[in-house]
């Protein structure tokens, strides 16, 4: 049987077991958790999150490196960071558009007096980009500073290029470096199915099930322009622009999609996205190693979705009517809180303050859907990882055209 049918039907056995124990022996799941589900999802977070800076120094360096002309990763940079913004855009425009539609904050009763929220000091947008210098590399890499990590291996990666012969063997150990974590990539993938059941019935086990009745239909909302912005932009622009079947990139992608699934952290999941798209989709490694981590990073449509329908829900809760300038506000703010928003469970959630603020709504209304944000937390953090992922599939394809033209013209 393939990886991705194990993950899949660990899903399917964690979701059940999580489900069972939460409705049928609520009292036994505690220890089941404690001893058992936690410690398997915990094993494999941890050895997948170990790999996670190591592989983005050396597989950028090398992808650098291998590029030769510093001009074609400026090329690359625009188109990266422009597919980047206009998809997130195109996926809160699709989720204001749609929760203005279902409006899911009309329909039924929401308790905004016991609602709150304390919003935790967010980090400005504009100091993590200024900060994309590190003062010290080895800073940069214990705390896994991502913005930090790629600056630092583009740099070696250009001085390696230009210093040829001089710094050979460096080069070398890089690329034997990079060697033994895809090894180990490949190793830690094997013991992903568990993983993936031990986390996912920890976060179905320990949802309270009556909360999600009353937020069901913000949740469906949420879910429909994941799905929409999924087969709409990314099928769409894969099969625009790299000239891929839909279905091709979204078979291919799936075992990542999955442990994004479970592990709701683009970053821990990094290794895994970067070494399928390689694999199953044939991504060229120096764009998947230079796309996939800035995507990890600052591209985060599923996010971006949840924020638009969240603000839409809670101006609907609270009685707000938002004007066409004030959804203006609401793009262009979203858009920069899913560029701030750290790869990590759960960022989302607290970015979204910075959207209700610049918009004067109530940041207490988070409080009404704090207890069900885990599950969908899963569920966007698969599609954060999908766009990064699309986006390196069609410069990849852009790329091996181009070079294919160059090949004809001087044979
Ligand atoms: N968990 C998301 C991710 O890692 C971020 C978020 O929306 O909280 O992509």
């Amino acid at each position: 049987m393939n990886l991705t049918k194990k993950i899949v039907i660990a899903l399917a056995l964690g979701s059940l077991t999580g489900l069972g124990l939460n409705i049928f022996a609520p009292d036994l799941f505690p220890y089941l958790n404690n001893y058992l589900f936690v410690p398997i999802g915990k094993i494999f977070v941890n050895l997948i999150t170990m790999l996670v800076v190591p592989i983005v120094l050396f597989s950028l360096i090398l992808g650098t490196a291998g590029l030769g002309d510093p001009k074609k990763l400026g090329s690359m940079g625009l188109k990266t960071v422009s597919y980047f913004l206009v998809t997130t855009g195109i996926a809160i425009i699709i989720a204001m558009t749609l929760a203005t539609v279902i409006s899911p904050g009309t329909k039924g009763e929401f308790d905004t007096e016991n609602a709150s929220f304390e919003a935790g000091e967010v980090p400005p947008v504009s100091e993590t980009l200024l900060n994309i210098i590190p003062k010290n590399p080895f800073v940069a890499l214990s705390e896994g500073n991502m913005l930090q990590i790629i600056v630092m291996s583009v740099l070696i990666g250009f001085a390696l290029t230009a210093l040829g012969k001089k710094a050979e063997g460096i080069t070398k150990l890089v690329e034997q470096g990079n060697e033994v974590m895809m090894y180990l990539v490949n190793l830690v993938m094997k013991l992903a199915p568990y993983g993936t059941f031990g986390l996912i019935a920890t976060a179905v086990g320990s949802q309270g099930f009556s909360a999600m009745k009353a937020m069901g239909l913000y949740m469906l909302v949420v879910v429909l322009g994941l799905i929409v912005h999924a087969v709409v932009v990314y099928g769409g622009s894969v099969w625009l622009f790299a000239k891929k079947s839909p279905l091709w990139f979204f078979k291919g992608f799936a075992p990542a999609m999955s442990v994004g699934f479970s592990t709701s952290s683009s970053n821990a999941t990094l290794p895994v996205s970067m070494e399928v798209a390689q694999d199953n989709l044939g991504v060229k490694k120096n764009v998947s190693s230079f796309v996939q981590p800035l995507g990890a990073t600052i591209n985060m449509d599923g996010t971006a979705i949840m924020q638009g329908v969240a603000t839409i829900f809670i101006a609907q809760v609270y009685g707000v009517d938002l004007s066409i300038s004030a959804m203006v506000i609401v793009v262009l703010t979203a858009v920069l809180a899913s560029v701030g928003t750290a790869g990590v469970p759960g960022v989302g959630l607290i970015m979204l303050a910075m959207v209700l603020t610049a918009v004067d709504l109530p940041v207490e209304g988070i409080g009404l859907i704090l207890g069900i944000d885990r599950l969908l937390d899963m569920a966007r953090t698969s599609i954060n990882i999908t766009g990064d992922a699309a986006c390196a599939v069609i410069i990849s394809e852009q790329e091996k055209r181009q070079e294919e033209k160059l090949e004809n013209k001087t044979a």
